[in-house]
């Protein structure tokens, strides 16, 4: 079976992360999306992720999408999946649906409460549920998102961690971080999930800033803290996009360099479905 990780050799794997554009396939954002990825296929990526909206709320749209990545790119493409507000059922025929498309990585995920928890299925409350649901159910290889600053609703990173090791137990074989951007939250992160005995590819998300409206949305809503240092670098350039661009690229190629120094297996971008920055960046540090 594909898997991500499966070529052992010591080749720094590059993975994308993408987000179904609202409208339908056809439409010019989708277009727009596949020429983008076209652009950065040059880096050879071992793995494109497609995201799964709130509670569910672009199933198909993700699933769409997904479908024409895969006859557009041989690159393993991996689903992300939420359970928070699905019943087995469902989830089991999702599950059958994507293996008869020979998908073989999926991320399992709880996905975020919403507002009316009381609107969801009671099947799946965390996702080491849906780990061990998918173990059982399928031959998929299972990614899981992890949390160097710690999840925003956990009690403390110990807990987390704790959890993570569960989400490890059940079946899940790779790690995806969340953005950071203050490498040393994720080398702790590393140095703590090895205590635990979590002992599978911790791949870190890097997000090149664009814009500063865009983080401060991002950064807010996932937690990430924004370390003085980059504050600095990017009050310099505020003033104008260009420079703002610029600056992000300098700043994640930065943090890349020394992710590959301390030896991660794997740089995963967060694209937002653009592709100049990771392009540029991934220039620098290959
Ligand atoms: P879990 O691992 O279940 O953790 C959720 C919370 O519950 C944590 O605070 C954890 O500490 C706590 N917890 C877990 N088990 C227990 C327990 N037994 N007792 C007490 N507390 C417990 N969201 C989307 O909607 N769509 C996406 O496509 C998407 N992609 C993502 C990709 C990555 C790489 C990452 C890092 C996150 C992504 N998310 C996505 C966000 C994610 O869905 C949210 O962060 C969500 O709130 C938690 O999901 P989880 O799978 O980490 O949940």
């Amino acid at each position: 079976m594909k898997k991500f990780y499966q070529d052992k050799t010591d080749n720094l794997k590059i993975s994308y992360e993408i987000f179904p554009p609202k409208n339908d396939t056809s439409s010019s954002k989708t277009k727009q999306l596949l020429e983008e990825l076209n652009k950065l296929k040059q880096f050879k990526p071992s793995l494109i992720s497609v995201t799964y909206g709130a509670g569910g709320s672009n199933r198909e749209k993700s699933l769409d999408i997904v479908k024409l990545l895969l006859k557009n790119f041989e690159t393993i493409i991996m689903p992300h999946f939420t359970c928070i507000c699905s019943s087995k059922d469902y989830i089991n025929n999702y599950l059958k649906e994507i293996q008869s498309l020979n998908i073989t990585n999926i991320l399992a995920l709880r996905g975020d409460e919403p507002q009316d928890i009381n609107v969801c299925y009671k099947d799946f409350t965390y996702a080491w549920q849906l780990v061990d649901f998918i173990h059982n159910q399928s031959d998929l290889n299972i990614a899981v998102a992890g949390y160097p600053e710690g999840h925003p609703r956990a009690k403390n990173l110990a807990c987390d961690i704790e959890n993570l090791k569960k989400k490890i137990d059940m079946g899940g074989n790779i790690i995806f971080t969340q953005l950071f951007f203050d490498n040393d939250f994720y080398y702790k992160f590393c140095e703590l999930c090895a205590k635990e005995n979590i002992n599978v590819p911790i791949i870190p998300g890097v997000l090149p800033i664009t814009n500063f409206s865009q983080l401060e949305r991002m950064t807010s809503m996932c937690g990430a803290t924004l370390p003085k240092g980059l504050i600095e670098h990017f009050e310099k350039y505020k003033d104008s996009e260009e420079d703002i661009q610029k600056a992000g690229i300098e700043y994640a190629t930065n943090q890349c360099r020394k992710l590959i120094e301390f030896g991660v297996g794997g740089l995963h971008f967060y694209t937002l479905n653009k592709s100049h920055s990771t392009s540029e960046v991934l220039k620098n540090i290959l």
